[in-house]
């Protein structure tokens, strides 16, 4: 670590999440002198409670899948119960080697580390838990967010994917209420590694803001894979009884028995005790800090990334704005702004989900009947030589006299690893021509995208 805390920075950092850490390293890259307030574990949401932990729970579904295909194509092999505790140490492990990698970067670039809350006081000063004033040119407000449960009766008994992280073996019946992202990613994970997963929908479908068709083959695959998916299910209340907690929906009709329900019903931001009073900083009428193109507040000096602000609340999200805003402060760089249109996104559903650009009703909304969609259904090679019915849909969107391609939609096996390049493609304009131009790679699922007609 470096020296004591001084009063006097060029940036103070108010979180040590993703945004927050990829700014002050930036910053101090340029020579900025930083100081970082972080209370909890450094690495914020995606590196202890999300992104990171996720994957490796993904990666441990993936294996028992792919187990049990191996057992129905004649290895000599039993899929059996995966020993969540041994699992979990291998998972810790790796995040503890996160931990320690940033604590040495942040040693090596002589960013001043605080284990607080910071609090905004005015006039570019923050206060720390302990009543120090820091002052600083420029700060960051980095805060993330927290996962909230519903307000009905009962639903202290629920946990939410916080909770799950401190799992050390797979309940056996599970109710998961929700259908965003984490809601199908936490309610495949927990069926491919044991438990028993009925998932409680409100509205008709998963993933709302994705392509319809995607989600309805992302249904049916999760149905296949033996959950119990039920759509127009409000949940209204939680009780515990002797056989365990049960849940009501809007008719008053009770569920069976389970013996945990995870709430994964959305996040809000981290503003609470965070002074935007104090900084004359008023929230948006959904709660979260607003800022403009360049990651402005409307307070000079004051300046916001990641899932306390409006912008997609993913992890390489916030860490291109906090360094491009730093580009900027601290680096002299005149940066046009972030281009949030076409973020590429994966739902680590099984099979997972890749998505950029606009889904097809986005697409009609935006040009009209100037709209060319292309679809491939198929069953995967080894999915069809091991007899399970899981089923693949690609989409493209395109648009325009030189079908510009606007929107990709991929869910099947490896669509989490093949999206990124599309990404930069379509970044550059990428038409369908090009995608028929370009030699197939045989035999891959990747080679549909193009071989779409
Ligand atoms: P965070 O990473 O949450 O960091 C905020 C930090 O601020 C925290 O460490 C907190 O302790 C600290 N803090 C809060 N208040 C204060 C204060 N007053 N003073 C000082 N510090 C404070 N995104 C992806 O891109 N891919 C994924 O696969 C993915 N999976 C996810 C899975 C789950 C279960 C969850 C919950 C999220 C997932 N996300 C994923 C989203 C991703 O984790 C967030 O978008 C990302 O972490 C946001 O970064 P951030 O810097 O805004 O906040
Ligand atoms: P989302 O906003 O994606 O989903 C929230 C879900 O909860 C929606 O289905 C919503 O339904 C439902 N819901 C809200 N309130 C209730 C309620 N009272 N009763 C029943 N259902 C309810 O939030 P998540 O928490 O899943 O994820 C937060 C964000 O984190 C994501 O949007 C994403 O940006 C990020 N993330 C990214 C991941 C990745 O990159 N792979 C993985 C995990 C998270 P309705 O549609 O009806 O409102």
């Amino acid at each position: 670590m470096a020296d004591a805390p001084s009063t006097d920075f060029d940036l103070i950092v108010i979180g040590g999440g993703s945004g927050g850490l990829a700014g002050a390293f930036r910053a101090a890259g340029y020579g900025a002198r930083v100081a970082l307030l972080e209370p909890a574990a450094l690495g914020g949401t995606c590196v202890n409670v999300g992104c990171v932990p996720k994957k490796a729970m993904w990666l441990a579904a993936e294996v028992a899948g792919k187990l049990r295909h191996a057992a129905a194509l004649g290895f000599d092999v039993q899929p059996g119960g995966l020993d969540w505790t041994t699992f979990v140490g291998h998972r810790e492990r790796y995040i503890e080697g996160i931990h320690a990698g940033y604590r040495r970067r942040l040693a090596e670039a002589g960013i001043v580390l605080m284990p607080t809350r910071g609090r905004l006081v005015g006039g570019g000063r923050v206060a720390t838990d302990d009543g120090v004033v820091l002052s600083a040119t420029h700060v960051l407000l980095a805060t993330g967010g927290h996962a909230v449960r519903p307000d009905i009766p009962g639903a202290a008994l629920g946990g939410t994917s916080d909770d799950f992280f401190g799992w050390r073996s797979a309940p056996p019946r599970v109710a998961v209420v929700g259908a965003g992202y984490i809601a199908v990613e936490l309610a495949g994970v927990l069926q491919a590694l044991g438990s028993h997963v009925s998932m409680r929908v409100r509205g008709t479908r998963l993933l709302e803001s994705f392509d319809a068709e995607i989600s309805a083959q992302l249904a049916e695959d999760v149905r296949q894979n033996g959950v119990d998916c039920r759509f127009s299910t409000a949940t209204t209340a939680v009780e515990r009884t002797d056989g365990g907690l049960r849940l009501r929906d809007a008719h008053g009709e009770w569920s069976s028995p389970v013996d945990e329900v995870l709430f994964a019903t959305g996040r809000r931001p981290n503003v609470d005790a965070l002074g935007l009073g104090d900084a004359q900083i008023a929230l948006d009428a959904a709660g979260f800090v607003p800022i403009d193109a360049y990651n402005h507040t409307a307070v000079a000096g004051v300046h916001a990334v990641g899932d306390l602000t409006p912008s997609p609340a993913l992890t390489p999200v916030a860490i291109a704005a906090a360094r491009r805003l730093m580009d900027r402060l601290f680096g002299g760089r005149e940066l046009p702004p972030l281009a949030l249109d076409d973020v590429p996104t994966v739902v680590f559903s099984h099979p997972p989900i890749g998505r950029v650009g606009l889904t097809e009703v986005q697409a009609r909304a935006a040009y009209g009947d100037d709209v060319q969609v292309l679809r491939s259904g198929f069953r995967p090679m080894l999915h069809a030589l091991a007899g399970s019915p899981q089923r693949s849909l690609f989409k493209i969107v395109c648009t325009g006299a030189d079908r510009r391609v606007v929107g990709l939609h991929l869910l099947g096996e490896a669509a989490d690893e093949m999206l990124q390049g599309f990404a930069v493609a379509m970044r550059r304009g990428l038409t369908l021509d090009d995608l028929h131009d370009t030699i197939a790679i045989h035999p891959t699922s990747a080679e549909e995208v193009v071989l779409m007609r």
